[in-house]
Formats: structure tokens, C-alpha cells, sequence
């Protein structure tokens, strides 16, 4: 079978970026890949290690006869590289990006889209805590959700083309307005990640306990919330400085449930505390039914 794609340009050689590159290579979806990345250091990188095979200090010589351009860069940032690399984009071509906000992207990128330039927004809900060039591999994708939010007037082939392309790298794709997408990632994503980032920073300022006594007993609940809150500090600052409405909603609502539950501790009301845990395992068992985490205990990791 031929490649799907002449030429790939990833913009932004980070996580998902390099990701990107090992699974297009593993799958052989295009015949090259050539990239961008801001600092000379992750240009350096993605050199040393093959990622793609030229990368570029310029976004828009790397765009230079893409057939499919993918921003993955910090939400923030996608706007300014879609001005710079709009008038380059090649007639026909597929662009796209990976960022965990999509109305931003909708506003922010939508306007410097040439005609003939099929812009299909995307984010693939798959990551881990770590960054940069080195963090990538092909198997982030694998049995994880994209979700393409295409905007009005995407092109039908199109949006195929692109839904193939995450298929191959092993994703499932569903389509939904970008609106849509921002509600369900505040709660399922953008939420936890600002309770974890609290939870740690609360942590941190206690001065009754010490740092060391956190470091030793987190080995419960409270280690989670430290891996959660190791994610990347820019990418997460651009989340909510670009969800910042249903990330708001979201919060009205958690706050009114954490009061039902602060009232429950302090009145000894057993059975709402029951009830409660009992509906939030439910969710639990559900996720893992739908192959998206392990049944193993402690999330499968190794004891020592
Ligand atoms: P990352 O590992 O921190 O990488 C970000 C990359 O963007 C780096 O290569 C960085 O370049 C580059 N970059 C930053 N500013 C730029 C600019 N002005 N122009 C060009 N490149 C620039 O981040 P990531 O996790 O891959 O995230 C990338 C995107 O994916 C974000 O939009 C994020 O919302 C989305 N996303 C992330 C996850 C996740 O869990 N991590 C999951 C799904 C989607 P330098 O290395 O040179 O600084």
C-alpha cells in the first residue's frame, strides 16, 4: 500500500509532536517527515535521534509542499504559527493540530486558513506527564480517543482522510463541535489537573507537616496527584487561559458537590458519604469495562 501522505510537517517536536513521528514511521503513513520546533536544543534533538528527517527554524519552509501540516504546539502559540505558515500551506493540503483546547484553535487559527486549505482541528486524547523531543513513542495512540472537531465547511473527504490517518496509528475517532469538545475536557481533564495541581500545592504549604513527611507518605492517594501535577506548566497554563468558560462551569459545579460532601463530614452523614463513593466507583469499573485503564492494583505498577 502507498503512503497516505507525500509529505507530514509536525510543528512543535514535544510529546505528542514526536510521538507523532514514530507513528507515522512505524506505520509508514508518509513517505517524509519534516519538522519545526522553537528552540535550537529540540531542533538538535530531533535531529540527533532521526525524529524527521529535516527540521526547520522556520515554520514556514517546513510547511513548504505538506500534504498534511499538524500544529503541535502549546495551544497559546498555534494562533501566531498558523499566521506565519498560512500563506505557505500547499493548495489541497490537510491542516491540523493536537491541542487539548479547540474553540481557541477555531478562533485563533481559523482566520489565517487560506481557501483550498482543509482545516480540521483535532486533539488526541492520549499523554503522559513528561515533554520534550525525547518523550515520544508510536504506542501513545493505541486504543486512545481523537476527537476532530471540523469547523463549517470542512470538507467530507477530507475529514476521512485525516479520521484514516488516526485510525492507522491505532486511535478510535469521533467527531464533535469544538464547543462540545471544551465542556467534556474541562471535566474530564481540565478539572482534575487543576485539583491536582491544588492538592500539591496545599501540600506544599502546610507548615505543621514537613516536605519530607509529604515525599514519605505519599505513597496513597496524594502520589497521583503529584504525577497529574508534573505535566507541563505552559501547555497547562494555555488549557486555561483558552477554556476558561466551561472550565468555570465545571468548577461552579465541583465546588457545589464538595460542599454536600464537607456538610457530610461534618454532620457524620454516612450514608451521602456512601452513596456518593458508591456512584464515583461506578465511573471507575465503567472506564476500565471500556479498555481505557487497568484493573490492576496501584494502575499496574510494579511493586518493589
Ligand atoms: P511539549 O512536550 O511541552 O512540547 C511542546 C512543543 O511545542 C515543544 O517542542 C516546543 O518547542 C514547541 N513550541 C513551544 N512554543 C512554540 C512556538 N512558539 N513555536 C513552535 N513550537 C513551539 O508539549 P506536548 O505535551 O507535546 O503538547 C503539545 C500540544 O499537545 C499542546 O497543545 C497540548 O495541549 C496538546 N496535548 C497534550 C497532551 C499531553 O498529555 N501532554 C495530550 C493531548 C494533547 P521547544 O522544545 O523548542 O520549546
Amino acid at each position: 500500500m502507498s503512503a497516505a501522505f507525500e509529505k507530514i510537517a509536525i510543528l512543535g517536536l514535544g510529546l505528542i509532536g514526536s510521538s507523532l513521528c514514530h507513528g507515522i514511521k512505524e506505520k509508514k503513513l508518509a513517505l517524509k517527515i519534516v519538522g519545526h520546533a522553537k528552540s535550537a536544543e529540540t531542533r538538535r534533538v530531533a535531529h540527533e535521534i532521526g525524529l524527521v528527517s529535516e527540521v526547520f527554524e522556520d515554520p514556514a519552509d517546513a510547511v513548504k509542499g505538506a500534504d498534511l501540516v499538524i500544529l503541535c504546539a502549546p495551544v497559546g502559540v498555534c494562533g501566531a504559527l498558523a499566521a506565519a505558515i498560512g500563506p505557505h500551506l500547499k493548495q489541497g493540503a490537510i491542516l491540523t493540530d493536537v491541542g487539548s483546547v479547540k474553540g481557541a484553535i477555531v478562533r485563533d487559527c481559523g482566520p489565517h486558513v487560506p481557501p483550498g486549505v482543509h482545516f480540521i482541528p483535532g486533539h488526541p486524547i492520549a499523554g503522559t506527564e513528561q515533554s520534550g523531543p525525547r518523550s515520544g513513542f508510536a504506542a501513545l495512540f493505541h486504543n486512545r480517543w481523537c476527537i476532530l472537531t471540523p469547523v463549517a465547511g470542512s470538507d467530507g473527504a477530507a475529514v476521512q482522510k485525516l479520521t484514516q490517518f488516526w485510525e492507522a496509528l491505532g486511535s478510535n475517532v469521533d467527531v464533535m463541535n469544538s464547543d462540545h469538545h471544551d465542556l467534556v475536557l474541562a471535566i474530564t481533564s481540565h478539572l482534575p489537573h487543576l485539583i491536582a495541581y491544588n492538592t500539591v500545592a496545599t501540600a506544599a504549604d502546610l507548615e505543621t507537616v514537613t516536605n519530607s513527611e509529604v515525599i514519605k507518605y505519599s505513597a496513597s492517594g496524594f502520589r497521583d496527584f503529584t504525577r497529574i501535577a508534573a505535566s507541563d506548566p505552559t501547555m497547562w497554563r494555555d488549557v486555561f487561559l483558552n477554556n476558561k468558560e466551561a472550565v468555570l462551569e465545571m468548577l461552579g459545579r465541583f465546588t457545589e458537590e464538595l460542599a454536600v460532601l464537607q456538610r457530610a463530614v461534618r454532620w457524620g452523614d454516612g450514608e451521602t458519604l456512601f452513596n456518593l463513593f458508591t456512584r464515583a466507583r461506578e465511573v471507575r469499573r465503567g472506564i476500565i469495562a471500556a479498555g481505557q485503564d487497568t484493573a490492576a492494583p496501584d494502575f499496574g505498577r510494579k511493586q518493589s
